[in-house]
């Protein structure tokens, strides 16, 4: 990777012309040789290595799937296919370090580079988790990227931090890890609630007297709930970082009122973008910025998730990633299923300044949106704003819906688990007007145990949570 310090002041045109570069190169010099299923595509297809000369000639390159990479019973090799092998020169014992004058390192390929160091998987919300395998180069590249975190966080060496992502395979796991790792700061990985549990968490959190707690959107929310209910206040937070799930601007004001709620030293709340395929995590400056890249790490471009033809500047469409800095396992042109609300953007960051592309709006997930059919009509049901809704109703402590489907008409069930003090009748009443006219759905709305809500949806022991089941045959 560049040195972050020029590249994220580079004027957005040098940029591009930097990603072009390391798309010609990394096609030419690694995958059109020892990537087995792109160089397999490329000669089917007919298509020229040397003529993928940059962005603009990405479009010749078909999308890959997540479908492309899973794995079934009938073609167990798929996820594999897509690891960049070693190239054939280097598969010998690795040759000793040559040191060049002034004690600089020789940049002559090692074939470590290469081989699998560590193993990742997507998080699987949709379908089956496809592995995603990290070389030591990939490993370093996480270094770089958790020290880039840093720096777009602003955190700080004594920025003690509470890392409460469920303990998993997963990259906002390990960007975490790595990022505090870099920082040098002091951190507890205590694997969130499936590990540690809630009650630990605040406990350590105050012992610690740690300024920072990072986990995903509604453990944070029902963690800061818990502490209002226990009247255990958290004098020591600072700031809360967000990621790994859905995490629209309501959520982020939502936990901005609870910490101070709490009575926390401050109420900053910060999102990130975790991404496995990109093997990075992706932060905001502060809320509504967008989510800074790594443009020398990854290419990224907006298509609409119907044609996929791509899409401007600022257009909401589905992320799509190709790898320009990678060993282990490699995409082109791979069509994430994630949407944002607020397209992509080159210009600089208002706030910090910082010139590299961003990600704006939120980030919503495609498989939340559902066809479906009410009084013999099609309806596209966008789960994505259930929960936007959901996250904004202060009186609901916790919920989850379930698509039915009965005589050909579908509807929504929602479980939900009101606030003390409330008039139960008056909010089953309201959700069902405002969810029924937003959603053109029918919906009952019936009262569930907190604990059997949390189990359901996973809040402790997932590693992000499940609130939209769909029971249609
Ligand atoms: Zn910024």
């Amino acid at each position: 990777m560049q040195d972050w310090s020029k590249i994220s002041r580079m004027p957005a045109n040098n940029i591009k012309k930097l990603q072009d570069e390391l798309l010609s190169k990394i096609v030419q010099d690694e995958i059109f040789s020892n990537h087995p299923y792109y160089s397999n595509l490329f000669k089917s297809q007919g298509l020229d290595p040397t003529a993928i000369k940059g962005r603009s000639d990405l479009d010749n390159i078909p999308f890959t799937s997540k479908q492309d990479m899973l794995s079934s019973e009938h073609d167990p090799e798929r996820a594999k296919r897509f690891i960049l092998q070693v190239p054939e020169g280097l598969k010998s014992t690795p040759k000793p370090k040559k040191f060049a004058l002034l004690g600089r390192k020789c940049a002559e390929p090692d074939p470590t580079e290469y081989r699998m160091s560590q193993l990742f998987y997507t998080k699987g919300n949709d379908l089956d988790p496809i592995p995603i395998v990290y070389t030591r180069y990939d490993l370093n590249n996480l270094e770089e990227t958790g020290t880039r975190l840093n720096d777009i966080l602003n955190l700080k060496r004594d920025d003690t931090m509470l890392n409460a992502f469920s303990y998993a395979p997963h990259i906002s796991v390990w960007q975490l890890f790595h990022s505090a790792m870099t920082l040098g700061a002091t951190a507890l990985h205590s694997g969130g609630g499936r590990v540690l549990g809630m009650e630990k968490i605040i406990l350590a959190m105050n012992n610690m007297g740690a300024p920072v707690l990072v986990s995903h959107p509604l453990f944070v929310l029902a963690t800061l709930q818990t502490m209002l209910r226990q009247k255990t206040d958290a004098p020591s937070l600072e700031r809360v970082i967000i990621g790994m799930d859905y995490a629209p601007m309501v959520v982020v004001e939502s936990i901005k009122e609870l910490m101070l709620q709490c009575k926390a030293a401050n109420n900053l709340v910060q999102r990130v973008y975790f991404l496995s395929m990109a093997k990075a995590g992706f932060a905001e400056c502060s809320p509504g910025f967008g989510y800074h890249l790594n443009p020398d790490q990854i290419l990224v471009e907006i298509i609409n998730p119907q044609t996929g033809k791509s899409l401007g500047e600022g257009e909401k469409g589905e992320i799509v990633i190709t790898n320009l800095d990678s060993r282990g396992t490699l995409v082109l042109r791979f069509r994430t299923g994630d949407l944002t609300t607020g397209g992509l953007s080159s210009e600089p960051c208002p706030n910090c300044g910082h010139t590299v592309p961003r990600i704006l709006g939120d980030i919503e997930h495609r498989h939340d949106y559902y066809d479906l059919i009410s009084e013999k009509a099609s309806v596209v049901f966008n789960g994505n704003a259930l929960r936007r809704y959901m996250f904004g109703c202060k009186d609901v402590l916790a919920w989850h819906a379930e698509i039915v489907s009965k005589n050909g008409n579908d509807s929504l069930n929602i479980t939900v688990k009101p606030a003390g003090g409330i008039n139960e009748e008056e909010l089953a009443t309201k959700l069902q007007n405002d969810i029924r006219e937003e959603h053109r759905l029918a919906v009952a709305v019936k009262k569930g145990s907190y604990e059997a809500i949390t189990n359901k949806i996973g809040l402790e022991s997932g590693i992000s949570v499940k609130q939209i089941f769909d029971l249609r045959q």
